[in-house]
């Protein structure tokens, strides 16, 4: 059996379509155009090649979006006060400081300092409150892109066997959350789990967000799983995820691929997330 390929890029451009007529809408219909602010530290690459996705992203949907390009020695007060004049602007729907930050800044303080209706990656306090006490809030982009291509294969996912490898509260926890609020029954592996391959052959869908090339091979998967590679890791000079693949696709009954997977639903979540913001702006929400 080989897999059937969950093509992030497909399911992203036919997303963005839906957001750019949205946005045209809100434009048209109430005068507002949404407004995505991005702070980027420093001089870091891969954090400079998101940027400008996000950037280009934004433009082909309609989105207004404003980058700032800092230098890797900003004091933190300095990054402080840009939000602050950001969390004010009426133009400014949503805020997105790129990590990771160099030393000098701490990035609690940073997202703390975000207010929370405009923190569009979901990573403020009161935002991760609200996804794990079940209120509205914006859920962070690459969890929500997840769902979103658990969601588009038509699998159910109440009552399955869900796996996650990795905890992080940018994409494990929250994955884990959601897939609970769907009704899975969800277990959350990590670093210290012993014998990982004994949980991930019980999954019905598996997660794997571990930021360990290879970790997945495909003795670890269950004939027929869902198989959903979050992973983003650079081996020489090449993008891998943390599933192996060309094992795993002989074996899995979805799989997505590295890249073009997670990666073009996270940006896409990311402008849904902006259009949101402007939205409820409009609906004084
Ligand atoms: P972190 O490093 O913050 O977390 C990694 C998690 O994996 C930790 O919980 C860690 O356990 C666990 N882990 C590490 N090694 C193993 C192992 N051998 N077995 C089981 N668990 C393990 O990473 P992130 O969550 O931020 O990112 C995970 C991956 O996803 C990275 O490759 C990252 O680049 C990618 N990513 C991709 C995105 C996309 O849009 N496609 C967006 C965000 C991230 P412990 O807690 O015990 O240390």
């Amino acid at each position: 059996m080989s897999a059937r390929i969950l093509d992030g890029k497909q399911l992203a451009a036919a997303a963005r379509r839906r957001i750019r007529e949205e946005v045209e809408d809100l434009k048209n219909t109430r005068g507002v155009v949404p407004g995505l602010a991005v702070l980027l530290v420093g001089d870091d690459p891969a954090s400079h090649s998101y940027v400008r996705g996000k950037e280009r992203a934004a433009a082909e949907v309609g989105i207004y979006s404003v980058v700032e390009r800092l230098p890797a020695d900003l004091p933190q007060r300095d990054l402080l006060e840009k939000i602050e004049a950001y969390n004010a602007d009426p133009r400014i729907h949503g805020i997105l400081v790129q990590l990771p930050l160099p030393d000098q800044i701490s990035p609690e303080a940073v997202i703390a300092a975000i207010r929370p209706d405009k923190d569009v990656d979901g990573f403020h306090p009161w935002n991760v409150g609200q996804l794990y006490s079940g209120g509205e809030g914006f859920v962070p982009c690459t969890p929500a892109g997840i769902l979103e291509m658990i969601r588009s294969t038509g699998e159910p996912v109440a009552g399955r066997h869900a796996v996650v490898v990795g905890r992080s509260g940018i994409v494990g926890r929250p994955v884990a959350q959601l897939l609970l609020q769907e009704n899975a029954t969800v277990t959350i592996c990590h670093s210290r789990t012993r014998d990982l391959a004994a949980f991930t052959r019980q999954a019905d869908i598996l997660v794997a967000a571990a930021g360990r090339p290879g970790l997945i091979t495909g003795e670890m998967v269950k004939p027929g799983a869902m198989v959903i590679d979050v992973g983003v890791n650079r081996v020489d000079g090449r993008l891998v995820g943390d599933v192996r693949f060309d094992e795993v696709r002989e074996v899995a009954g979805w799989l997505t691929p590295v890249p073009g997977g997670v990666g073009p639903m996270t940006i896409t979540m990311l402008l849904y997330n902006t259009l949101w913001s402007a939205k409820r702006t409009v609906n004084g929400t």
